[in-house]
């Protein structure tokens, strides 16, 4: 097997989107910046009301998916389909926006912490315009394992661990996303593979850790995408405060992009004509 490296890291930036919800944005940043099949990752943390408290309210959404992991805090999410998802500490709420979606997304507590993650994931032109769809995934619906060193809590896609294969919460989708949230111990080290065919990505969100590759240890930044190369199997380490970090991969779409904010597409037809849809309220209909 072939330990990936880093090959682009992409530090996160502070701004702040839906009502004035302070994020960290790493892929998405720009236009440009992205990792096929992801558009976006952000990562929201604060025990300040202020930072969170204006949530995202009621918008719209075609052509992609969203993955939104809570760590810790309470969201309300509801949308035109009439689905209501109460998004608490360890859950994870998978929405297909596809043809369209029009939802919110309100903070349930006035104070404490809030911390969490928001995935985007493209689709591809043959299923940007399937309807909508939309998980709500408990904690307890996320398989956890338990490994020397490690723990790894298994959002979506398979992985093999000691000979044995471990399925997600989701599985499937023609980019098999993988997202895995890792926890090292101090000092605690985990290999595993990731098939070569997908693009792979790690972000460590707390504590301190290395990738091996050849002789080295490549210091992993923290709040920053580090963009992997090429190779079949990551080894992480961490260092003596141990380490949280997500590990998400998916295989590449492959297709232009052409995105204007909550939509994205692949031609500027097919955002003009989203426009029009949605302010005709065809975008759910
Ligand atoms: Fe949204």
């Amino acid at each position: 097997m072939t330990l990936r490296p880093v090959k682009q890291t992409i530090p996160a930036l502070e701004t702040s989107d839906g009502a004035g919800v302070r994020i960290k944005r790493s892929i998405g940043q720009q236009q440009t910046i992205r990792m096929d099949p992801f558009l976006m990752l952000d990562e929201f943390g604060s025990d300040q009301p202020q930072d969170y408290i204006a949530g995202f309210p009621s918008h719209p959404h075609r052509g992609f998916e969203t993955v939104t992991y809570m760590i810790e805090g309470h969201m309300l999410h509801e949308d035109h389909l009439g689905n209501r998802g109460n998004l608490k500490n360890g859950g994870v709420q998978w929405m297909t926006a596809g043809r369209g979606i029009v939802h919110s997304e309100m903070p349930q507590q006035e104070s404490g912490r809030m911390r969490g993650f928001q995935l985007w994931l493209n689709l591809p032109a043959a299923e940007k315009m399937k309807p909508a769809g939309y998980r709500d995934l408990q904690p307890e619906d996320i398989p956890g394992f338990e490994v020397d060193g490690a723990r790894l809590k298994l959002i979506a896609g398979e992985v093999t661990l000691g000979g044995v294969k471990m399925a997600g919460a989701v599985t499937g989708g023609s980019t098999q996303p993988l997202y895995i949230d890792l926890h090292l111990e101090p000092e605690g080290a985990l290999s595993l593979p990731v098939e070569a065919a997908l693009n792979a990505m790690l972000y460590l969100y707390e504590g301190n850790a290395t990738l091996r590759h050849d002789e080295q240890a490549q210091p992993l930044a923290v709040a920053t995408a580090s963009i992997l190369g090429d190779g079949d199997e990551i080894r992480v380490e961490a260092g003596p405060e141990g380490a949280r970090l997500l590990l998400i991969a998916g295989r590449p779409i492959n297709e232009p992009i052409v995105q204007y904010g909550p939509f994205v597409m692949n031609t500027r037809g097919e955002i003009e004509q989203t426009l029009k849809d949605f302010r005709d309220g065809r975008l759910t209909a």
